[in-house]
């Protein structure tokens, strides 16, 4: 939230109302002010009116005869005369019992005073105090304040006071008393003002202090709310925007895109050796390197750019106003290079490289989950083709990758549901009649692709994870069938090098012989040479381990990849399998056939048995006699079948005994690798 357009909506209108309320409490204060002094000086005319009425009724001889018109004379006449000025009285009137005006005294000099007939209290009133005559006939007193600007006779302020003359408790006239108020006006007005000045004083003292107050109050409401507001949209660790918060601010992309058409991008960021960074150092570190990561990530973003943590440590960008693919890639390639930096960690230097996948609203994609899936499978790609890379999306790729993501999805949903099948292909003694075991191979009959072949799931299952699930379903299974066979046959389990990478393995082999009751002697694992190049020490020891728990190892797959006999003789493997390519090179190249004998002659002499895999015809099986190898294996001796249609036809009487561990000697013999 802008703060200033909130001090706009929520203090200014507080301010405003409370000054409009100062103002009207001062107003009002004014007003009672005003009417208490008015008050006061009607009080003082009053009294002072009264005691000159008593005065008046007191003092002057025949007083009633003057109500009833008679001209005053001789005493009354004086008395009269004296009563003109008295302190504040410069004036009165009489008035008889019906209210006619019959002297003034403004008239007392002349020869005749009284007017028998003079204007009435209420002709004097006029409409605008039409029963002033009626209250003061009957009893009562009217006063009222009069300004005399402007009028010669009258002072600034005066006031004029009809008080009944009564005699033995009835009216016998009325009396108009003229008060000069001037000086009594301008010292009640100074002292009610002094004390409104002091009370608005007190009260604007008040009122700064609790608006002062109220506006902190507010303010610190608007920054509690303005966290919460940031929090709710953030990412607390990094500081970049969360994943709902993203959302949205693509979905206003999309609503400026669609309004000015200005195009704009995302980039899907990941980290590369994250995981590592975690594991060797602690979360701590790792936070802190989330942490440094957001802001390299700010450091290369411009004005209307935003950043976001999806998750883990994985983070995406929105580029705006892109202007075409080529500035896509330069921020991505300044990400990947800002990211490429190694971090510092405990004094050590340490990289934490991304990979980056990006794709552009409008040409990619037209909605946000689309462009953000896009993206993320650009991201993908970026991985895939190697670490601290950028990939922009591709259409096609989009369908390889989706097909990939698809059989990662249905295979783990086989696994669960254990709708995988095992098929067995038979292992012959070298005399092509004495089934000696068989190798226990994968099959997934798929719902809509069919036969999927393990060659096209096997890798997907390694780089998914699936493989330690799939390989443990596999060497039960296997396990569990062949304990139902002949004693003599053995079964052959394919592992795969990713088995290899957690400590697992050992549990899982040894679970599968103890709840399949097979003997370890009757379990051969098959691993391949690509296991031995990475990894070694770690390797060899689960091999010694599972070696010395009895069960078989046997080199796969023998002469591709770049085999190295080194790796043959720093394990006691018990057997080594001749790919088929070679079985199957055999009648066109001359030199496979020397391959094949110098294969089989090192073996033997490192007292290791050979089986010859993909046997085709009888040709090959005879060339393969001759070669001395010991196993043959292929389509021509048996196809890989289900375990209910296995025979066990020409099974052996006892398991091959295990070849005595060889003598040292030989090993310098292959000490150095040796293409072949
Ligand atoms: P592999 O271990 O070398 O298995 C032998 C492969 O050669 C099998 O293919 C088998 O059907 C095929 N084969 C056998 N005899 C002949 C023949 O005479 N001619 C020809 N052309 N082929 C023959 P499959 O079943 O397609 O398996 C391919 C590979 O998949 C296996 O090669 C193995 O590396 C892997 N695999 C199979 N099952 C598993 C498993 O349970 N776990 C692991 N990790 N890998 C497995
Ligand atoms: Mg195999
Ligand atoms: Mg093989």
């Amino acid at each position: 939230m802008n703060p200033e357009r909130s001090f706009w909506r929520r203090e200014a209108p507080v301010a405003l109302l409370w000054l409009l309320g100062l103002l009207a409490a001062l107003a009002a204060l004014g007003a009672v002010t005003s009417q208490l002094a008015e008050r006061h000086l009607r009080g003082d005319a009053e009294a002072t009116a009264l005691r000159y009425a008593e005065v008046v009724a007191a003092t002057v001889p025949e007083l009633q005869a003057v109500f009833g018109g008679q001209a005053p004379q001789g005493e009354t006449l004086d008395q009269l005369r004296r009563l003109r000025r008295v302190g504040e009285i410069f004036r009165f009137k009489l008035f008889d019992r019906d209210g006619r005006q019959v002297l003034v005294s403004d008239d007392l000099d002349r020869a005749a005073p009284v007017a028998a007939a003079g204007p009435s209290i209420a002709e004097h009133q006029g409409a605008r105090n039409q029963n002033v005559q009626d209250i003061v006939l009957g009893g009562r007193n009217f006063i009222e304040l009069k300004s005399g600007a402007g009028k010669a006779d009258r002072p600034p302020w005066y006031s004029e006071a009809y008080v009944p003359v009564l005699r033995d408790g009835r009216v016998i006239g009325v009396i108009e008393v003229y008060v000069d108020q001037t000086r009594a006006e301008a010292g009640i007005h100074a002292d009610y003002r002094r004390v409104a000045l002091t009370v608005a004083v007190l009260m604007l003292l008040l009122a700064a202090v609790a608006g002062w107050r109220g506006i902190r109050h507010l303010r610190e409401q608007r920054h509690v709310e303005a966290r919460v507001h940031y929090l709710a949209q953030h990412d607390i660790l990094s500081g970049a925007l969360n994943r709902a918060s993203f959302g949205e601010a693509l979905e206003q992309a999309v609503r400026r895109h669609a309004r000015s058409g200005g195009a704009f991008a995302v980039l899907c960021i990941d980290l590369d050796g994250f995981k590592e960074v975690n594991d060797a150092f602690g979360h701590a570190a790792g936070d802190d390197v989330l942490r440094r990561v957001t802001e390299r990530l700010r450091g290369v973003l411009r004005h209307g750019d935003a950043i976001a943590r999806l998750g883990g440590d994985e983070f995406a960008v929105l580029q705006d106003a892109v202007t075409g693919p080529a500035d896509v890639s330069r921020l991505a390639q300044r990400v990947v290079e800002v990211l490429a930096e190694p971090h510092e960690i405990h004094g050590r230097s340490v990289l934490c490289a991304a990979s980056v996948g990006a794709a552009v609203f409008g040409s990619d994609a037209h909605t946000v989950p689309d462009l953000l899936h896009k993206a993320d499978l650009a991201l993908y790609r970026a991985k895939s083709e190697g670490r601290g890379g950028f990939s922009f999306y591709d259409a096609a790729l989009d369908q390889q990758l989706q097909s990939q993501r698809d059989l990662v999805r249905d295979l783990r949903e086989a696994i669960a549901q254990e709708t995988l099948d095992l098929h067995y292909q038979p292992q012959y003694d070298a005399d092509g009649a004495s089934l000696v075991g068989y190798e226990a191979l994968l099959r997934w009959k798929h719902p809509t692709r069919g036969n999927v072949p393990p060659g096209d799931f096997i890798g997907v299952a390694e780089t998914s994870g699936l493989i330690e699930p799939l390989g443990a379903w596999v060497l039960k299974r296997a396990c569990r069938e062949a304990a139902g066979w002949p004693q003599a046959l053995a079964v052959s389990v394919n592992l795969s090098a990713a088995q290899f990478r957690s400590d697992e393995l050992m549990n899982t082999v040894a679970a599968a012989l103890d709840e399949s009751g097979l003997p370890a002697q009757r379990l051969e694992l098959e691993i391949t040479e690509s296991l031995l190049m990475s990894n070694t020490e770690r390797v060899l020891r689960t091999l010694h381990a599972l070696s010395a728990m009895g069960v078989r190892i046997a080199m796969d797959d023998f002469g591709t990849g770049y085999s190295s006999l080194a790796y043959l003789w720093r394990f006691p493997f018990d057997k080594v399998k001749i790919d088929r390519s070679f079985t199957q090179g055999l009648g066109s190249d001359p030199k496979v056939a020397l391959i094949v004998r110098s294969i089989v002659t090192l073996a033997h002499s490192m007292e290791i048995r050979v089986n010859a895999e993909g046997v085709e015809t009888s040709a090959q099986m005879g060339a393969l006699q001759r070669y001395g190898c010991d196993e043959l294996q292929g389509f021509l001796l048996g196809r890989p079948a289900p375990a209910e249609t296995l025979h066990h036809r020409g099974a052996v009487q006892a398991p091959p005994e295990r070849p005595a561990p060889r003598p040292s000697a030989l090993q310098d013999l292959v000490t150095q690798p040796m293409p072949l």
